[in-house]
């Protein structure tokens, strides 16, 4: 019998309604508090750019080596079920920062998916940071690395919330120079042919800057900040640029993994994570430090083997397949976490705002809808808590996808980078049972129409609920 994706009994409509919205009301009540009446917690959170579900010797890749996240996690706790904001860096990261889904704070768009060169706005002074709500606790706070929500003054870090800015302000491969097929100029590449500038807070310092030494001078930067603000609590955000297309890495690097280039970049930022690692041991902080280590969006498939591996799962970068949004995410606090926790929660870069909050005995601003909730809980033991029970996955600002338990309903489905993206609309959605079926493989729509009926009462709720702010990645310099 056919299903009517549209019909919804009231009874289940009530039912999703009081779901949602006792799910949507900001930070539970965490009965943790504030870490620490002495201090609050560090956090540092260390963002790859990029890398698949599957690129890390932890989540069972065979040749790319990574001993210190291998640590992290054996140490501290792995995620199974752990999702960024969105499947491409701009709306990625605005979510990170905000605890909000992209389209709330108008981080997202259906036409440009991420802010270029060109761009004339960022993120909206309104929203609030991480950043700005650690500051008003006292807190040091640094951006290194890959910014990518604004690169004209407004939109800097330096203007929302961050102390201090290394890095970059968008993508490594933008502002290319050198001509050519990507092969050409991404298989063997030389960093002249980028005219990629390297700022310091408002200023850029080097232009083009050397890509060979991004990783290895965030890192030097990074650590460098832990030990001149151990006697204070501060926030560091560390964003690589890497293990996005350009490929680069240093001289130390060259030629060492069995995975080629790509291999030779993950193990350059593995070693990155211990030099911070071994910094917050030596300075005595490891025990009061809360360290995050995830990336913004699946592997860019496009360019075969400089893109990374979504292991089990279907797609990447840019796609609302698990593969584009699902990622590795590892967290560290010796004495807080206890070692070799596995959570399978679903959890996403969104929750780190909450999280930060509910570390420093703070509440979420009301005039405002958050989508994150706090890890606390989690991270203090609690592993498999379920702190949601929807999770909305939009491709720019249109809604693709939803999950509801284990349960997740495509209502349009689309691959990326490619000519032929085969963008379909489903009267009846594909359906997935993620638990059973990871790889999204075998779709049970005609099984379950009760499921397919939750499900679109969530989706009526959370539609008719959203305020969007315009979208903030369309407008072009000088026009
Ligand atoms: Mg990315």
């Amino acid at each position: 019998m056919p299903i009517s994706f549209r019909t919804q009994s009231p009874v289940l409509c009530f039912l999703a309604a009081v779901l949602l919205f006792g799910c949507s009301g900001g930070v539970k009540s965490s009965e943790y508090g504030a870490a620490s009446a002495d201090r609050s917690p560090n956090i540092v959170i260390i963002f790859a750019d990029d890398l698949g579900y599957g690129d890390l010797g932890v989540y069972g890749h065979p040749t790319i080596r990574t001993p210190n996240l291998d640590r992290m996690a054996s140490e501290g706790m792995k995620f199974t079920q752990f999702y960024a904001a969105a499947s491409v860096c701009t709306p990625s990261r605005a979510g990170l920062m905000t605890g909000r889904l992209p389209i709330r704070s108008g981080m997202a768009s259906d036409t440009r998916r991420v802010l270029f060169p060109d761009s004339r706005l960022g993120i909206p002074s309104e929203e609030i940071t991480i950043a700005e709500a650690l500051k008003d606790r006292g807190y040091a706070t640094a951006a290194i690395g890959k910014w990518h929500l604004g690169h004209l003054p407004p939109f800097l870090p330096t203007n929302n919330g961050f102390d201090s800015f290394f890095g970059i302000p968008y993508s490594n491969d933008m502002d290319q120079v050198g001509k050519g097929t990507w092969r050409e100029v991404f298989v063997d590449p030389k960093t002249e042919n980028w005219n990629l500038p390297l700022m310091r807070n408002e200023e850029i310092i080097e232009r083009p800057t050397d890509q060979n030494l991004l990783t290895k001078r965030y890192t030097e930067e990074a650590v460098g900040f832990i030990r001149e603000h151990k006697a204070e609590p501060f926030f560091v955000y560390l964003a690589h640029s890497m293990v996005h297309v350009p490929l680069f890495r240093s001289e130390a690097f060259e030629d060492v993994s069995r995975r080629g280039l790509y291999g030779d970049v993950m193990e350059e930022i593995d070693w990155s994570v211990g030099q911070v690692m071994n910094a917050l041991r030596e300075e005595g902080l490891a025990e009061n430090t809360l360290v995050f280590f995830t990336s913004d969006n699946g592997p860019w498939l496009v360019y075969e083997t400089l893109g990374g591996s979504a292991g089990l799962l279907r797609g990447g970068k840019g796609m609302t397949w698990e593969g584009g949004m699902r990622e590795p995410a590892l967290a560290w606090w010796p004495g807080t976490i206890a070692a070799g926790q596995v959570s399978e929660s679903v959890t996403s870069t969104m929750d780190f705002f909450p999280t930060a909050l509910d570390l420093t005995g703070q509440k979420l601003a009301t005039d405002r809808v958050y989508d994150g909730q706090s890890l606390l809980p989690i991270l203090k033991g609690d592993t498999d808590l379920e702190i949601r029970d929807t999770y909305f996955y939009y491709r720019g600002a249109t809604l693709y996808a939803v999950r509801k338990g284990p349960w997740k309903a495509h209502l349009i489905t689309e691959w990326a980078y490619q000519k032929d993206t085969k963008r379909t609309v489903h009267v009846i959605p594909l359906l997935y049972n993620l638990e059973h079926d990871p790889s999204e493989q075998f779709d049970v729509a005609y099984d379950y129409p009760d499921v397919l009926a939750d499900i679109a009462a969530e989706i009526e709720e959370h539609q008719s609920n959203m305020v969007a702010r315009p979208t903030q990645l369309e407008a072009v310099i000088g026009k």
